[in-house]
């Protein structure tokens, strides 16, 4: 495998687990005013700004794989603002059609917010690290419009900025 793509895949697990910690460091100390305001509102604010809220909380993460070589600088660098583009369009996506989250057994953002929960479900792209680390919580979870995935452009109907 060449090591840009490695440095990519790596990035995604990486930038991943970023998501999940920050998150969870949100509902103890990091930017709480700021979370606990996204919780009471219970809204997001756009794919792109959502976007670049990532970007900048990840942006030490960036230049990591330039340690390494330029090659994987520049594959490290894209897997995480890949991952970043995607944790956005997820954390959109469950504010607004969460039955359109398919990749997930429930969409396990949407139920952190709907079930007001402060220390479970700290996933938004993915929810393999609340398995991990023990903060995975089933809730009974009926999807909203069941039978909505009749069309791909449904999937893009969300706010994009
Ligand atoms: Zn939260
Ligand atoms: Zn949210």
């Amino acid at each position: 495998m060449p090591v840009w793509l490695s440095a990519f895949l790596i990035a995604l697990v990486a930038a991943s687990l970023v998501e999940y910690w920050a998150h969870r460091a949100m509902h103890s100390f990091l930017l709480k005013k700021k979370h606990v305001l996204h919780h009471k509102e219970g809204g997001a604010q756009g794919w792109f700004w959502e976007f670049v809220d990532y970007v900048v909380g990840a942006c030490f993460l960036l230049p990591a794989g330039f340690i390494y070589s330029v090659e994987a600088g520049v594959g490290f660098a894209a897997g995480a603002l890949a991952y970043a583009a995607f944790a956005a369009y997820s954390h959109q996506l469950q504010h607004e059609r969460p039955e359109l989250c398919f990749w997930m057994v429930r969409p396990v953002h949407q139920i952190h917010h709907g079930e007001q929960m402060w220390r479970h479900n700290f996933g938004i792209g993915v929810d393999v690290w609340d398995r991990v680390f023990g903060t995975y919580k089933k809730v009974e979870w009926v999807s909203p419009q069941p039978g909505s995935h009749s069309s791909l452009w449904q999937f893009f109907r969300i706010k994009w900025v």
